[in-house]
């Protein structure tokens, strides 16, 4: 009876992390789902902690368990609550690190129960184990690679949003990386087939080049192309998850392991087709060096001009068409609310105005979808870049709120740049453009915008809100 009602909680675990993702692909539902999965979730653990029993024998524990689940929740909670915004890549990354650190983690305690059978005997003295069973040795290696490359390229990417590790790489590092890999498969591969009953040794060497390969995997990554690697990481999490979910025979965890798996699979195959860049460059972790320190970018050429707060308008008030082009200064300068001001003025005016979005603008995927739903900005005038760049013909003002990389035409033109080959927003088909950042400082892959010194192009300088509030003085002064 009781297992039946373990079943249950797993079942409905399941249907509600099914469920829970599919309501997250839509920002109106978004919230609803992601609380819908975790109360599912809430449901699994508890079912675990208080339903399953082996042999008669409950987990028992209670202590550390709950003691984990309390610091883990008041940890969690405070981070995700003080987060801002624009750092919430970063915590996606951290948070990612520590599923990846904990499938590891259940690898090694698993491997020793099997290597002794005991979870008590300590297993570091070299000897000889025998009898084990290959098909479990195969998913413990499998998750402890997976999740220890996670937890270490994460930890990596962690570092570099938030600025404390720059970008390293050497020459020769995608044969140093692939050595690794194979070092690391080999390594397994002997465990498991040549000698399954000898030595806990090569174990603990796996540890090693598994961790050091998501470090060096991660580490000449460029800037502009993390997200890529977030979504590619987040995707190895749930494999290794899913491992976990295997040896336990645990279903919800199987099920949610590939759903994580199968969902960042699909996310980074999306992102590399959005940024132009191939997954066989990201799994030698080559692509995008370069990014952030300007190397390869065009010079700067021409003069820019700039355009007055009357000026931009009486350009946008009296315009048949406006588009918004946000991006990551936009969410810094928390101007979303006022943006949506601005659209509704200039629409009581009978300009159509409508939100061009690129898949990377800001920091993390869905940043602008995110951003402009917290302002209660209507869904259906959020058009995906292709939608966007064909309307961009019949616009007569386009208006960029701190984006940069995404509006840079060196993508096109440009075959030593950085971000040559990434689809971006072609801004410059409208009549005319204006620009809104604070300098001339470039974007976050550390590159010069030639967009800025084009002739249709007037630079409105000042922070996002406060830009956006004068000009919405001034047109409703017109
Ligand atoms: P960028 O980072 O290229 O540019 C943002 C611009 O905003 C800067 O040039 C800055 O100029 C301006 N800015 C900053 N603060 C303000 C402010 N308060 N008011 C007005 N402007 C401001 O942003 P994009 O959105 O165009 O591009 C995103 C970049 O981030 C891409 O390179 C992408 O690959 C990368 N990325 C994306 C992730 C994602 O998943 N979306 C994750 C990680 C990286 P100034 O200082 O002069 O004001």
């Amino acid at each position: 009876m009781e297992l039946n009602l373990l079943a249950l909680c797993y079942l409905f675990g399941s249907i509600s992390f099914i469920v829970g993702l599919k309501m997250l692909s839509n920002p109106a539902s978004a919230r609803k789902g992601n609380l819908f999965a975790a109360a599912g979730m809430t449901i699994a653990i508890l079912g675990t902690i208080f339903l399953y029993e082996e042999d008669g024998v409950k987990l028992g524990n209670y202590g550390w368990i709950f003691g984990g689940l309390i610091l883990g929740s008041v940890v969690g909670t405070l981070m995700a609550k003080r987060v801002q915004m624009t750092s919430m890549p970063e915590m996606v990354s951290l948070f990612n690190g520590m599923g990846g650190a904990c499938a590891a983690l259940i690898s090694i305690i698993e491997f020793r129960h099997l290597v002794k059978g005991n979870p008590t005997e300590a297993i570091s003295e070299i000897g000889s184990f025998s009898g084990l069973d290959q098909t479990k040795l195969l998913i413990i290696l499998l998750g402890l690679i997976i999740g220890a490359v996670s937890f270490a390229g994460s930890m990596i990417a962690w570092g570099k949003l938030n600025g404390k590790i720059k970008d390293f790489s050497f020459k020769g590092q995608h044969i140093a990386n692939l050595l690794l890999f194979a070092i690391t498969i080999l390594l397994a591969a002997d465990i498991i087939i040549a000698r399954p009953g000898e030595t806990p040794l090569f174990f603990y060497l796996i540890i090693f080049f598994s961790v050091l390969y998501g470090v060096f995997f991660v580490l000449p990554i460029g800037g502009a192309d993390m997200p890529v690697v977030i979504s590619l990481l987040n995707s190895f999490t749930g494999v290794a998850a899913a491992c976990g979910g295997f040896l336990y025979s645990n279903k919800v965890m199987l099920t949610g392991g590939i759903l994580v798996g199968a969902a960042g699979t699909l996310l980074t195959i999306l992102m590399c087709k959005a940024m132009n860049r191939s997954l066989k460059n990201v799994l030698i972790g080559s692509f995008g060096s370069g990014a952030n320190t300007g190397q390869g970018s065009a010079a700067m050429v021409g003069s820019y001009k700039e355009i007055s707060l009357s000026d931009a308008a009486v350009v946008m008030g009296y315009a048949n068409k406006v588009m918004i082009v946000p991006g990551y200064g936009l969410a810094v300068a928390q101007a979303q609310h006022v943006c949506h001001e601005l659209e509704k003025t200039l629409e009581a005016r009978g300009v159509e105005v409508k939100y061009a979005i690129h898949p990377v603008a800001g920091r993390m995927p869905g940043h602008m979808n995110v951003l402009l739903a917290e302002a209660d900005v209507s869904y259906d005038k959020l058009l995906e870049m292709e939608v966007a760049n064909e309307e961009f013909k019949t616009a007569d003002v386009v208006l960029i709120l701190g984006a940069n990389d995404v509006v840079n035409p060196a993508a096109k033109s440009d075959p030593a740049s950085p971000i040559y080959g990434m689809p971006i927003l072609e801004v410059e088909e409208a009549k005319h453009v204006i620009v809104n950042k604070r300098s001339m400082k470039p974007g976050y892959a550390g590159i010069e915008n030639q967009l800025f010194f084009q002739p249709k192009t007037s630079m409105l300088f000042g922070d996002a809100k406060k830009a956006l509030q004068d000009l919405l003085t001034e047109i409703r002064n017109i």
